[in-house]
């Protein structure tokens, strides 16, 4: 019906005048002639004044206004509006679930100026706190804003990891004494993944690709030469290969690195092997040390792995403690004590550094001077107690506009250390940015660059900088870049890991963790950082509790 975009454009001034909060009858009246027009049986186009202005729910006021979107295409109130709401806060009105009120007090109270930002807020239990939010809606709204990403067909690694490997245990089920394994972005431990990509290797190629087509294993299964594709319930799309036995590594070689690896590798056999027993042998024959999965992007590591001497890529259980973590102090989920015990006796660590908010992020129930003082306290408490293991002082300082930390010398000089990071204005430009974030790099406080970018992955694009110039000033002044654990993040971007650690920069892989269980995103830090090609050698939270404590007590002397 012609009359939807009419209906539409009424529909978004209703929603940000309530926003905005204009007068309420007004608001009324314009969300129920927005309404009416939607259900009219003729269009309003062509029609005069006078007889807009008589039909039910329209009036005067009204009537004018659909003339003056017919004419000129919108309303100048309707613009007003819009230049007064951050592009994000009214993409956001458009979430089922949520209504401008909503809205607002989601822009207002929290601080959150788009989708991106609200997923991760609801991941991190923030809308609970929030005025008339539950736990019921912060999980709907999470619901609806999955929905959404999962239509572009894109995933984060940690979203789908359960369903993956899942699969893959389905389908081995299914044919006992077949090979599988993971190809493509998966397996190259990639953060955002497009497509799983499984190679099967089974006795009788052409048995296995037609029980396959015939199983219910995928939804919208479709067969294309070898390959069978189809989806999974959440809609990511998913690519079987299935080969003879004898051509299993062959074809995984081929489905796993990315194509310039794959060309880089096959350019440096002088004849390629036919049915290889193994990658190790491709490898082998190509002149080169083992690859990674991990590391099979363009020919970054070729000519190390050439030389045999490719870093031996930090693991999980390489990491002694924890540093960067929020606790209820700011707006964290468990206490100080509950993650210090969690971090002691489920994760064996030896030490955990806390940083709060500071005192700007106001959203975040950041710590004021005072606050700060009876934290430590508490913190000097909890080591009495817990013999042993540590509670190191940290805050993570918001970086201000200028570059500037967020507490006098007086104060960051109490801090065992310190993370400094950006929330807030987002919007500079690279050369802005970059001097921000230099400042605050050479402030000689700052122990930890905290998420370089800002990025939230799939949702929100982070600040632009320029990144050779701010590991270089991290280099000169002896600053760590965290390497932020939470999958929606994963910042420092593993694309610089090397340019840094060629620099001498330390990295820190940090969970950033706002209850007991985001102590496990470490995982997914260590993944890119594998990606990144980091050695346990080169991360500072793979320090033992008295290399770190004095690793501190040097960046302060
Ligand atoms: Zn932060
Ligand atoms: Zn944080």
């Amino acid at each position: 019906m012609e009359n939807k975009p009419i209906a539409r454009a009424l529909r978004l001034l209703s929603q940000l005048m309530e926003l905005h909060e204009v007068n309420p009858f007004k608001i009324r009246s314009i969300a129920n002639a927005a309404f009416k027009v939607d259900k009219l049986p003729f269009p309003v186009a062509g029609k005069s004044f006078e007889e807009l202005e008589k039909v039910d729910g329209v009036g005067k006021s009204i009537a004018a206004k659909i003339i003056e979107l017919l004419d000129t295409g919108t309303m100048v109130e309707l613009q007003e509006l819009l230049a007064a709401t951050p592009e994000g806060v009214v993409e956001m009105m458009g979430i089922k679930g949520i209504g401008p009120k909503k809205v607002a007090i989601i822009w207002h109270d929290l601080g959150i100026e788009n989708t991106g930002e609200l997923y991760y807020a609801c991941n991190e239990n923030r809308l609970i706190e929030a005025k008339g939010f539950g736990l019921k809606t912060q999980e709907e709204i999470r619901k609806a804003i999955e929905f959404r990403m999962a239509s572009n067909g894109k995933f984060l690694y940690a979203q789908i990891e359960k369903e993956a490997n899942d699969l893959l245990d389905q389908l081995k089920n299914l044919f006992p004494g077949a090979l599988f394994e993971f190809g493509g972005e998966f397996r190259r431990l990639c953060e955002i993944i497009s497509e799983l990509v499984i190679v099967l290797g089974s006795r009788d190629q052409t048995i296995a690709f037609d029980s396959l087509l015939k199983s219910e294993i995928l939804n919208n299964i479709t067969a294309n030469g070898n390959h069978i594709s189809g989806e999974m319930p959440n809609g990511l799309l998913v690519d079987i290969v299935c080969v003879e036995k004898r051509d299993f590594y062959k074809e995984l070689f081929l489905q796993t690195g990315n194509d310039e690896h794959v060309a880089a590798v096959i350019n440096r056999m002088a004849d390629v092997i036919d049915q290889p027993e193994s990658e190790e042998l491709i490898y082998t024959k190509a002149g080169l040390e083992f690859m990674k999965p991990e590391l099979r992007e363009d020919d970054t590591f070729i000519a190390r792995a050439r030389d045999n001497a490719l870093p031996k890529l930090i693991s999980y259980n390489d990491l002694k403690g924890t540093l960067h973590n929020h606790s209820t102090w700011s707006d964290g989920v468990n206490t100080i004590e509950e993650m210090a015990l969690y971090c002691r006796d489920t994760l064996k660590l030896e030490y955990l550094g806390m940083c709060d908010h500071s005192k700007s992020a106001f959203y975040a129930k950041g710590l004021s001077i005072e606050r700060v003082l009876q934290q430590h306290e508490e913190i000097d408490h909890l080591n009495k107690k817990l013999d042993g293991f540590k509670i190191f002082k940290g805050i993570e300082s918001d970086i201000l506009n200028d570059g500037s930390l967020d507490y006098p010398d007086e104060i960051l000089k109490k801090f065992d250390f310190i993370v400094a990071s950006v929330h807030s204005n987002l919007k500079m430009d690279e050369e802005k940015a970059t001097a921000r974030l230099i400042k605050a790099i050479e402030n000689p406080y700052t122990t930890i660059l905290g998420h370089p970018t800002g990025r939230l992955l799939l949702s929100r694009k982070g600040y632009p900088i320029d990144y050779k110039k701010v590991i270089d000033a991290c280099a000169a002044n002896k600053v760590v870049i965290e390497i932020n654990a939470n999958p929606f993040r994963l910042d420092l971007d593993w694309r610089w890991h090397q340019y840094a650690l060629d620099k001498g920069v330390i990295l820190s892989i940090n969970p950033d963790a706002h209850r007991n269980e985001g102590f496990l995103d470490m995982h997914y830090g260590v993944i890119v950082a594998r990606k990144g090609g980091l050695y346990k050698e080169k991360c500072l939270n793979a320090l033992s509790l008295q290399e770190i404590q004095q690793y501190f007590n040097n960046k302060k002397g």
